[in-house]
Protein backbone atom coordinates (compact mmCIF):
# COMPACT_ATOMS: atom_id res chain seq x y z
CA UNK A 1 0.00 0.00 0.00
CA UNK A 2 1.60 3.00 -1.14
CA UNK A 3 -0.99 6.00 0.41
CA UNK A 4 -0.59 7.99 3.71
CA UNK A 5 -4.10 7.01 5.55
CA UNK A 6 -5.79 10.64 6.57
CA UNK A 7 -7.03 9.51 10.45
CA UNK A 8 -10.05 11.13 10.72
CA UNK A 9 -10.45 9.35 13.73
CA UNK A 10 -7.40 11.87 15.80
CA UNK A 11 -8.57 15.02 13.53
CA UNK A 12 -11.69 14.66 14.86
CA UNK A 13 -10.33 14.50 18.41
CA UNK A 14 -8.18 17.40 17.79
CA UNK A 15 -10.98 19.51 16.43
CA UNK A 16 -13.35 18.66 19.46
CA UNK A 17 -10.45 19.35 21.90
CA UNK A 18 -10.07 22.72 20.09
CA UNK A 19 -13.69 23.48 20.46
CA UNK A 20 -13.65 22.49 24.24
CA UNK A 21 -10.78 24.61 24.84
CA UNK A 22 -13.18 27.83 23.27
CA UNK A 23 -15.80 26.49 25.30
CA UNK A 24 -13.97 26.82 28.64
CA UNK A 25 -13.07 30.44 27.53
CA UNK A 26 -16.33 31.15 26.59
CA UNK A 27 -17.65 30.36 29.98
CA UNK A 28 -14.76 31.81 31.70
CA UNK A 29 -14.51 35.37 29.98
CA UNK A 30 -17.71 36.03 29.22
CA UNK A 31 -20.15 33.53 31.20
CA UNK A 32 -21.92 31.59 27.92
CA UNK A 33 -22.47 28.52 26.79
CA UNK A 34 -23.32 27.41 23.72
CA UNK A 35 -26.12 24.95 23.03
CA UNK A 36 -27.07 22.43 20.31
CA UNK A 37 -30.70 21.12 20.16
CA UNK A 38 -31.34 18.12 18.95
CA UNK A 39 -35.07 17.09 17.35
CA UNK A 40 -35.52 13.17 16.46
CA UNK A 41 -38.92 12.46 15.19
CA UNK A 42 -39.02 8.78 14.98
CA UNK A 43 -37.07 5.65 15.69
CA UNK A 44 -34.99 4.98 12.79
CA UNK A 45 -32.65 2.93 13.89
CA UNK A 46 -29.39 4.67 12.52
CA UNK A 47 -30.42 7.99 13.39
CA UNK A 48 -31.05 6.80 17.65
CA UNK A 49 -27.20 6.12 17.26
CA UNK A 50 -26.26 9.04 15.70
CA UNK A 51 -28.20 10.95 17.92
CA UNK A 52 -26.96 9.50 21.11
CA UNK A 53 -23.24 9.88 20.11
CA UNK A 54 -24.11 13.67 18.92
CA UNK A 55 -25.78 14.14 22.74
CA UNK A 56 -22.15 12.62 24.40
CA UNK A 57 -19.95 14.62 22.61
CA UNK A 58 -22.16 17.89 23.04
CA UNK A 59 -21.52 17.69 26.72
CA UNK A 60 -18.25 16.43 26.26
CA UNK A 61 -17.20 19.61 24.88
CA UNK A 62 -18.38 21.55 27.80
CA UNK A 63 -22.05 22.95 26.03
CA UNK A 64 -25.43 22.34 26.86
CA UNK A 65 -26.84 19.61 25.19
CA UNK A 66 -31.16 19.26 24.50
CA UNK A 67 -32.70 16.24 22.74
CA UNK A 68 -36.40 16.43 21.61
CA UNK A 69 -37.59 12.70 20.77
CA UNK A 70 -41.10 12.82 18.65
CA UNK A 71 -43.21 9.98 17.99
CA UNK A 72 -43.18 8.91 14.01
CA UNK A 73 -46.70 10.37 13.54
CA UNK A 74 -46.29 13.72 14.87
CA UNK A 75 -47.96 16.52 12.63
CA UNK A 76 -45.92 18.95 11.12
CA UNK A 77 -47.72 21.44 13.46
CA UNK A 78 -46.54 20.06 16.13
CA UNK A 79 -42.90 20.13 14.59
CA UNK A 80 -42.39 24.01 13.57
CA UNK A 81 -43.93 24.73 16.64
CA UNK A 82 -40.57 23.33 18.66
CA UNK A 83 -38.33 24.60 16.35
CA UNK A 84 -40.00 27.91 16.50
CA UNK A 85 -39.70 27.85 20.57
CA UNK A 86 -36.24 26.12 19.83
CA UNK A 87 -35.54 29.82 17.73
CA UNK A 88 -36.64 31.86 20.27
CA UNK A 89 -34.34 30.64 22.94
CA UNK A 90 -31.18 32.55 23.68
CA UNK A 91 -29.58 29.40 25.72
CA UNK A 92 -30.19 27.34 22.19
CA UNK A 93 -27.52 28.20 19.31
CA UNK A 94 -28.04 25.24 17.22
CA UNK A 95 -30.65 23.27 16.49
CA UNK A 96 -30.30 20.15 14.33
CA UNK A 97 -33.54 18.34 12.94
CA UNK A 98 -32.37 14.99 12.44
CA UNK A 99 -32.83 13.68 8.52
CA UNK A 100 -34.89 11.45 7.16
CA UNK A 101 -38.10 12.73 8.20
CA UNK A 102 -41.30 10.58 8.61
CA UNK A 103 -42.72 10.75 5.40
CA UNK A 104 -45.61 12.92 6.37
CA UNK A 105 -43.28 16.13 6.71
CA UNK A 106 -42.20 17.77 4.25
CA UNK A 107 -38.36 18.36 5.38
CA UNK A 108 -37.74 21.25 3.16
CA UNK A 109 -40.22 23.05 4.97
CA UNK A 110 -39.04 21.82 8.48
CA UNK A 111 -35.29 22.71 7.64
CA UNK A 112 -36.13 25.95 5.98
CA UNK A 113 -38.16 26.93 9.36
CA UNK A 114 -35.11 26.93 11.31
CA UNK A 115 -33.79 30.20 11.85
CA UNK A 116 -30.45 30.47 9.71
CA UNK A 117 -27.91 31.41 12.35
CA UNK A 118 -29.27 28.41 14.44
CA UNK A 119 -28.91 26.36 11.42
CA UNK A 120 -25.83 24.37 12.28
CA UNK A 121 -26.41 21.55 9.43
CA UNK A 122 -25.82 24.42 6.78
CA UNK A 123 -28.73 22.87 5.11
CA UNK A 124 -31.33 26.35 5.14
CA UNK A 125 -32.19 27.70 1.59
CA UNK A 126 -30.32 31.27 2.94
CA UNK A 127 -27.32 29.16 4.11
CA UNK A 128 -27.18 27.55 0.78
CA UNK A 129 -27.53 30.90 -1.06
CA UNK A 130 -24.61 32.63 1.11
CA UNK A 131 -22.35 29.49 0.54
CA UNK A 132 -23.06 29.32 -3.07
CA UNK A 133 -22.21 33.19 -3.45
CA UNK A 134 -19.25 32.88 -1.24
CA UNK A 135 -21.03 35.01 1.88
CA UNK A 136 -20.53 33.79 5.39
CA UNK A 137 -22.62 31.01 6.13
CA UNK A 138 -22.93 27.56 8.01
CA UNK A 139 -21.25 25.17 6.05
CA UNK A 140 -22.93 21.55 5.89
CA UNK A 141 -20.27 19.61 8.22
CA UNK A 142 -19.84 16.26 6.47
CA UNK A 143 -17.99 18.27 3.49
CA UNK A 144 -16.80 21.08 6.05
CA UNK A 145 -15.03 18.07 7.64
CA UNK A 146 -13.49 16.99 4.32
CA UNK A 147 -12.49 20.35 3.51
CA UNK A 148 -10.50 20.72 6.55
CA UNK A 149 -8.62 17.08 6.03
CA UNK A 150 -7.48 18.36 2.70
CA UNK A 151 -6.18 21.99 3.76
CA UNK A 152 -4.45 20.19 6.51
CA UNK A 153 -2.99 17.40 4.15
CA UNK A 154 -2.40 19.74 0.89
CA UNK A 155 -2.45 23.03 2.23
CA UNK A 156 -3.13 25.81 -0.42
CA UNK A 157 -5.84 23.58 -2.63
CA UNK A 158 -5.50 26.05 -5.40
CA UNK A 159 -5.36 25.47 -8.96
CA UNK A 160 -6.09 21.39 -7.98
CA UNK A 161 -8.25 19.04 -10.21
CA UNK A 162 -11.21 18.44 -7.94
CA UNK A 163 -13.94 15.43 -8.88
CA UNK A 164 -16.66 14.91 -6.47
CA UNK A 165 -18.79 11.89 -7.42
CA UNK A 166 -22.39 12.55 -6.08
CA UNK A 167 -24.86 15.82 -6.37
CA UNK A 168 -26.45 15.57 -3.27
CA UNK A 169 -27.71 18.50 -1.59
CA UNK A 170 -26.32 17.85 1.83
CA UNK A 171 -22.50 16.26 0.40
CA UNK A 172 -22.09 16.58 -3.00
CA UNK A 173 -23.33 20.30 -3.87
CA UNK A 174 -21.90 21.73 -0.96
CA UNK A 175 -18.71 19.89 -1.20
CA UNK A 176 -18.34 21.11 -4.79
CA UNK A 177 -18.76 24.48 -3.56
CA UNK A 178 -16.16 24.77 -0.91
CA UNK A 179 -13.86 23.27 -3.02
CA UNK A 180 -14.36 25.84 -5.59
CA UNK A 181 -14.21 28.40 -3.04
CA UNK A 182 -10.45 27.69 -2.56
CA UNK A 183 -9.98 28.05 -6.12
CA UNK A 184 -9.84 23.79 -6.92
CA UNK A 185 -11.24 22.68 -11.12
CA UNK A 186 -14.18 21.63 -10.15
CA UNK A 187 -16.25 18.37 -11.75
CA UNK A 188 -19.47 17.15 -10.30
CA UNK A 189 -20.24 13.83 -11.60
CA UNK A 190 -23.60 11.59 -11.06
CA UNK A 191 -25.15 8.72 -12.05
CA UNK A 192 -25.60 10.64 -15.44
CA UNK A 193 -21.93 11.02 -16.21
CA UNK A 194 -20.55 9.49 -19.42
CA UNK A 195 -17.34 7.59 -18.76
CA UNK A 196 -16.91 8.62 -15.20
CA UNK A 197 -13.94 6.46 -14.48
CA UNK A 198 -11.87 8.44 -17.37
CA UNK A 199 -13.50 11.62 -15.21
CA UNK A 200 -12.11 10.46 -11.80
CA UNK A 201 -8.74 9.59 -13.47
CA UNK A 202 -8.05 13.25 -14.34
CA UNK A 203 -8.39 14.35 -10.07
CA UNK A 204 -5.76 15.53 -8.08
CA UNK A 205 -8.51 15.40 -5.37
CA UNK A 206 -11.48 12.41 -5.64
CA UNK A 207 -14.61 13.18 -3.54
CA UNK A 208 -16.13 9.53 -3.28
CA UNK A 209 -19.97 10.29 -2.19
CA UNK A 210 -22.34 7.98 -3.91
CA UNK A 211 -23.73 5.42 -1.54
CA UNK A 212 -22.62 2.95 -3.20
CA UNK A 213 -20.40 0.01 -1.73
CA UNK A 214 -16.75 0.41 -3.00
CA UNK A 215 -17.98 1.38 -6.35
CA UNK A 216 -14.85 3.54 -7.13
CA UNK A 217 -11.79 1.16 -7.35
CA UNK A 218 -8.14 1.62 -7.83
CA UNK A 219 -7.87 2.52 -11.72
CA UNK A 220 -10.23 5.35 -11.00
CA UNK A 221 -7.62 6.84 -8.90
CA UNK A 222 -4.79 8.72 -10.41
CA UNK A 223 -1.66 7.91 -9.54
CA UNK A 224 -0.79 10.27 -6.01
CA UNK A 225 -4.12 11.81 -5.91
CA UNK A 226 -6.31 12.36 -2.94
CA UNK A 227 -8.99 10.02 -2.12
CA UNK A 228 -11.43 11.44 0.05
CA UNK A 229 -14.00 8.38 1.31
CA UNK A 230 -17.37 10.08 2.40
CA UNK A 231 -19.62 6.69 1.84
CA UNK A 232 -20.99 5.02 5.04
CA UNK A 233 -22.36 1.49 3.89
CA UNK A 234 -23.31 -1.36 5.91
CA UNK A 235 -22.58 -4.75 4.08
CA UNK A 236 -22.26 -8.37 4.75
CA UNK A 237 -19.22 -10.48 3.69
CA UNK A 238 -18.37 -14.03 4.34
CA UNK A 239 -21.29 -13.94 6.91
CA UNK A 240 -19.74 -10.65 9.02
CA UNK A 241 -21.31 -7.34 9.05
CA UNK A 242 -18.67 -4.20 7.81
CA UNK A 243 -18.91 -0.65 7.32
CA UNK A 244 -17.52 0.08 3.74
CA UNK A 245 -17.13 3.24 1.84
CA UNK A 246 -17.76 4.25 -1.35
CA UNK A 247 -14.38 3.87 -2.55
CA UNK A 248 -12.70 -0.33 -2.76
CA UNK A 249 -9.92 1.02 -0.06
CA UNK A 250 -7.22 -1.57 -0.66
CA UNK A 251 -7.45 -1.20 -4.78
CA UNK A 252 -7.33 2.92 -3.76
CA UNK A 253 -4.71 3.02 -1.68
CA UNK A 254 -1.96 1.16 -3.91
CA UNK A 255 -2.63 3.91 -6.37
CA UNK A 256 -3.54 6.61 -4.33
CA UNK A 257 -0.93 9.39 -2.59
CA UNK A 258 -3.40 9.50 0.41
CA UNK A 259 -6.86 7.76 1.69
CA UNK A 260 -9.81 8.73 4.24
CA UNK A 261 -10.25 5.15 5.43
CA UNK A 262 -13.68 3.95 6.55
CA UNK A 263 -14.20 3.47 9.71
CA UNK A 264 -12.22 6.01 10.92
CA UNK A 265 -11.77 9.04 8.38
CA UNK A 266 -14.80 11.16 7.17
CA UNK A 267 -17.57 9.91 9.58
CA UNK A 268 -16.20 11.11 12.94
CA UNK A 269 -15.71 14.60 11.60
CA UNK A 270 -19.16 15.09 10.42
CA UNK A 271 -20.05 15.44 13.98
CA UNK A 272 -16.62 17.72 15.48
CA UNK A 273 -18.05 20.03 12.86
CA UNK A 274 -21.59 19.93 14.02
CA UNK A 275 -19.92 21.24 17.47
CA UNK A 276 -17.46 23.76 15.67
CA UNK A 277 -20.71 24.74 13.92
CA UNK A 278 -22.58 25.65 17.08
CA UNK A 279 -19.58 27.37 18.82
CA UNK A 280 -19.40 29.39 15.66
CA UNK A 281 -22.79 30.13 15.71
CA UNK A 282 -22.77 31.03 19.20
CA UNK A 283 -20.24 33.67 18.60
CA UNK A 284 -21.90 35.45 16.00
CA UNK A 285 -24.95 35.46 17.83
CA UNK A 286 -22.73 37.27 20.68
CA UNK A 287 -20.53 39.49 18.65
CA UNK A 288 -17.86 37.84 19.70
CA UNK A 289 -15.05 36.69 17.30
CA UNK A 290 -15.40 33.42 15.62
CA UNK A 291 -13.19 30.97 16.07
CA UNK A 292 -10.06 30.35 13.72
CA UNK A 293 -9.44 27.39 11.52
CA UNK A 294 -12.87 25.49 12.63
CA UNK A 295 -15.03 27.79 9.72
CA UNK A 296 -14.71 28.08 6.10
P1 LIG B 1 -27.44 10.41 -2.12
O1 LIG B 1 -28.34 11.53 -1.76
O2 LIG B 1 -28.02 9.07 -2.35
O3 LIG B 1 -26.66 10.86 -3.44
C1 LIG B 1 -25.83 9.96 -4.13
C2 LIG B 1 -25.27 10.63 -5.35
O4 LIG B 1 -24.44 9.68 -6.03
C3 LIG B 1 -26.32 11.10 -6.35
O5 LIG B 1 -26.01 12.39 -6.81
C4 LIG B 1 -26.24 10.08 -7.47
O6 LIG B 1 -26.46 10.62 -8.76
C5 LIG B 1 -24.80 9.64 -7.39
N1 LIG B 1 -24.65 8.28 -7.92
C6 LIG B 1 -25.37 7.18 -7.57
N2 LIG B 1 -24.96 6.11 -8.30
C7 LIG B 1 -23.99 6.57 -9.12
C8 LIG B 1 -23.20 5.95 -10.11
N3 LIG B 1 -23.32 4.65 -10.41
N4 LIG B 1 -22.29 6.71 -10.75
C9 LIG B 1 -22.15 8.02 -10.48
N5 LIG B 1 -22.87 8.65 -9.54
C10 LIG B 1 -23.79 7.93 -8.88
O7 LIG B 1 -26.28 10.21 -1.07
P2 LIG B 1 -25.62 11.25 -0.02
O8 LIG B 1 -26.61 11.58 1.04
O9 LIG B 1 -24.93 12.34 -0.76
O10 LIG B 1 -24.52 10.28 0.63
C11 LIG B 1 -23.47 9.74 -0.13
C12 LIG B 1 -22.70 8.76 0.73
O11 LIG B 1 -22.15 9.46 1.83
C13 LIG B 1 -23.52 7.65 1.32
O12 LIG B 1 -22.71 6.48 1.39
C14 LIG B 1 -23.85 8.13 2.72
O13 LIG B 1 -24.05 7.07 3.62
C15 LIG B 1 -22.59 8.87 3.04
N6 LIG B 1 -22.70 9.95 4.02
C16 LIG B 1 -21.76 9.99 4.99
C17 LIG B 1 -21.77 11.01 5.92
C18 LIG B 1 -20.70 11.04 6.95
O14 LIG B 1 -20.89 11.59 8.01
N7 LIG B 1 -19.53 10.46 6.67
C19 LIG B 1 -22.76 11.98 5.88
C20 LIG B 1 -23.70 11.94 4.85
C21 LIG B 1 -23.67 10.92 3.91
P3 LIG B 1 -27.89 11.17 -9.26
O15 LIG B 1 -28.04 12.50 -8.59
O16 LIG B 1 -27.72 11.27 -10.71
O17 LIG B 1 -28.91 10.18 -8.80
Amino acid sequence: MAATIIDGKAFAAGVRAQVAEHVRRLAEENSIQPGLAVVLVGADPASEVYVKSKGKMTVEVGMHSVEHRLAEDTPEADLLALIAQLNADPKIHGILVQLPLPAQLNSELVINSIDPAKDVDGFHISNVGLLGTGQKSMVPCTPLGCLMMLRDHHGDLSGLNAVVVGRSNIVGKPMAQLLLGDSCTVTIAHSRTKDLKAVCQGADILVAAVGRPEMITGDYVKPGATVIDVGINRIERDGKKKLVGDAEFASCAEVAGAITPVPGGVGPMTIACLLANTLTACCRANDLPEPKGLTV
